[in-house]
């Protein structure tokens, strides 16, 4: 305090890095943001917080920021600073001659889960209603669209069954494809308090988490499987469960179709989806698998957490049912202690994907085929909607490829990063003609772009993020946009010179709006969230506040639905080329590919990207602890430098993906998930051999 001043006031918002979503006090001077103290009263994090939303602020400030519109005529030109006017108009006169040129569908956008509901609503909306199509997608795109279709086709609800006060109820808690201490953190020091005071736990993932052993923590199982089989074990233990009689056949009668069940418990009983027979797939001891499901089963209240390693996989919509499936059998769910909890990635991708951030969806999960909830978008938005679904990520890109798709408007999202196959997203960005980004900085898709519009932060506008719990949080605007503009605002110019009589003065005119057309978040409202500090949605008249745990009488959809999940092998194999499987994580200090976090002070604790290799693997290849060494997929290859350590199994090497040299997506595959695209990032057949570095 004597160094930075006392602050002379302060706002209550919420952190805007992982799905936690921690309320934090920012303590201002002025216009400057002196510190952010974590609120006592935040209901998702209970005055506690990790190392990176404490200095959020920083990246606010930093002098990579773009303040000042650029357009320019090609991407080979250098960029041209403008004003708002001349880019606002660049847009709207260059997507409006790309539809009368191609064709209405030649244009889309993608919404970003790091701005705020409200910023994601608008964007979908012009999308619908300004250019006519459903060519709209967001990042879940890439890590939880999986969850969202797994958890509405068997709970009829794209969430997380659970707030977070719920672990402190749990008996046992199986982490599936987490690493919530590094991932998750706040929530991660909830979860080994509640394991130091006797709930047990069972890991499952191929690398030795801190969870697995840490002070006082010691996992019952750890079932260290090989990337890509958790559907083969998921159904091994559900095998386990059905067979030795530990179904919960009271729930399941009462609560789920009976007929589907049998026809799910007969095929989960067949021999060859027995721990015994699927561990040539797994790897994993089958006394292990089978301790894990009668502890599951038995143990009293048992949660499931999962995270990435789920859904990244071309069988991440059918992991996400097996999960499901492992829950109604034992009757976890619907109350305190139980349920299956996605740990969301980002600040604000549940509410992204609730604003309707999806080709086939309206705000509210609902499907776009449903006359009764198109009309009543149509009636309130004056226009007539597409019934037909528009195109995924994936499915621009190609079509850009195939030179029928031509302009797109991306907010918050550096898709050269993040999506797979980075050779094939420039090819379609480099064959667009018109591509606008709306970003904090100068990202790798922006070499892409011909209008950049600044972007604004967090601490610059008002709005509302929902975390993982379904917890709709204020974001309070504590300074002026150094760009200008809130990021609402600037689509709402957009909106404008594209002829719509968009006149919002205030984001809480949004979230009317969006209160009116969603019957999750029917009563939300700024002044509600000011009385309850924040929401569970779904909420209604009768339960302002939400609902802590879904699903407590009945399901959603009505009955809870078994799906049969065959596992499949993914079509990604090692061999004597390519031996060892790549799979990839986080780190406690860096958030994704660290745009931000590298733009704080967080840099202090900055760690390079390694890649983690067994003993023996390094050994046989003659690589020590530090050397340089190249990993080379059958996509491209990468340079980064060893850390040996028996935390990977052999036959499996792990990287994280923070720092931009790395470029984990060079070397990652093209296949993704058969139902939603996501990609399969957690798998990729590599070798590795001493290099000299990059
Ligand atoms: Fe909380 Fe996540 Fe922000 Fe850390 S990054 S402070 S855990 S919301």
């Amino acid at each position: 305090l004597i160094e930075i001043g006392q602050p002379e006031h302060s706002a209550v918002t919420t952190c805007a890095y992982c799905g936690v979503g921690c309320s934090f006090k920012a303590e201002m001077r002025g216009e400057e943001v002196v510190r952010m103290v974590p609120y006592k009263d935040g209901k998702a994090n209970r005055g506690h917080s990790c190392v990176k939303g404490r200095f959020a602020y920083g990246y606010t400030t930093h002098r990579d920021r773009i303040l000042n519109p650029m357009v320019r005529d090609s991407i080979d030109q250098p960029w041209r600073e403008t004003t708002w006017e001349e880019a606002i108009g660049r847009v709207a006169s260059e997507f409006k001659r790309i539809q009368e040129k191609y064709g209405k569908g030649a244009v889309g956008g993608i919404t970003s889960s790091r701005c705020t509901n409200e910023d994601v609503f608008l964007v979908q909306k012009l999308i619908r209603q300004g250019f006519g199509v459903n060519n709209v997608d967001t990042c879940a795109r890439v890590c939880h669209s999986p969850t969202g279709y797994g958890l509405k086709t068997t709970f009829g609800e794209s969430a997380g069954t659970q707030d977070f006060d719920s672990v402190e109820h749990a008996d046992v808690v199986m982490v599936i494809g987490a690493n919530p201490t590094d991932g998750h953190p706040v929530f991660g020091s909830r979860l080994k308090k509640r394991l130091r005071e006797g709930a047990k736990l069972i890991v499952v993932d191929p690398r030795r988490i801190d969870l697995v052993r840490s002070p006082h923590i010691s996992a019952e199982q750890h079932l260290a499987l090989k990337p890509g089989t958790n559907v083969a074990m998921l159904t091994s233990l559900a095998h386990v469960i059905v067979t030795e009689n530990l179904v919960n056949e009271e729930f399941v009668r009462a609560r789920c179709d009976w007929n589907e069940f049998t026809e799910w418990a007969d095929f989960v009983s067949a021999e060859a989806n027995s721990p015994e027979r699927m561990q040539q797939y797994t790897g994993v001891d089958p006394e292990a698998v089978r301790a894990a499901a009668r502890l599951y089963a038995t143990g009293g209240n048992g949660a499931i957490y999962y995270g990435l390693g789920v859904t990244e996989h071309s069988q991440g919509s059918t992991t996400v049912m097996a999960i499901a499936n492992l829950a109604m059998a034992t009757g976890n769910i619907g109350r305190p202690g139980v349920g299956v909890n996605p740990l969301r990635g980002q600040n604000n991708v549940q509410g992204s994907c609730d604003m309707g951030s999806f080709p086939h969806e309206l705000p509210g999960y609902r499907h776009l085929s449903d006359e009764v909830t198109r009309s009543l978008f149509e009636k309130t938005w004056g226009v007539k909607l597409n019934p037909e679904p528009g195109l995924r990520i994936p499915n621009m890109l190609d079509a850009a490829v195939e030179g029928t798709f031509k302009g797109i408007y991306i907010q918050g999202e550096d898709i050269l990063q993040s999506d797979p196959d980075m050779q094939h997203v420039a090819a379609g960005l480099g064959a667009m003609e018109c591509v606008v980004i709306q970003d904090l900085f100068l990202n790798e898709t922006a070499n892409y772009a011909h209008v950049f519009l600044p972007g604004s932060t967090f601490l610059e506008k008002d709005g509302t993020f929902t975390n993982a719990e379904r917890r709709i949080q204020p974001v309070r605007r504590v300074m002026a946009p150094k760009n200008g503009y809130a990021d609402w605002e600037v689509t709402q110019l957009i909106a404008k010179a594209m002829g719509l009589n968009w006149d919002y003065q205030h984001p809480s005119q949004i979230m009317d709006e969006i209160a009116l057309l969603t019957p999750t978040f029917n009563g939300v409202s700024y002044k509600k969230l000011e009385e309850l500090g924040s929401i569970q949605w779904p909420c209604n008249d009768e339960h302002p506040s939400g609902f802590p745990v879904m699903h407590t009488e009945t399901f959603t959809r009505g009955q809870g639905r078994f799906m049969l999940t065959q596992y499949v092998p993914t079509d990604e194999k090692t061999g004597s080329r390519f031996p060892l499987i790549l799979t990839t994580g986080r780190i406690l200090s860096q958030y994704n590919v660290g745009a931000q976090t590298r733009r704080t002070d967080n840099v202090m604790w900055h760690e390079e990207d390694r890649l983690e290799i067994h003993p023996h693997d390094a050994e046989q290849r003659g690589v020590k602890e530090g050397d340089w060494i190249t990993v080379r997929s059958r996509s491209g290859e990468t340079a980064l430098r060893a850390l040996i350590t028996d935390r990977v199994a052999p036959g499996v090497v792990y990287t994280t993906f923070h720092h931009p040299l790395t470029q984990a997506n060079i070397v990652t595959t093209d296949y993704s998930d058969w139902a939603t695209n996501c990609p399969e990032y957690k798998v990729t057949a590599v070798q590795v051999s001493l290099s000299n570095g990059p």
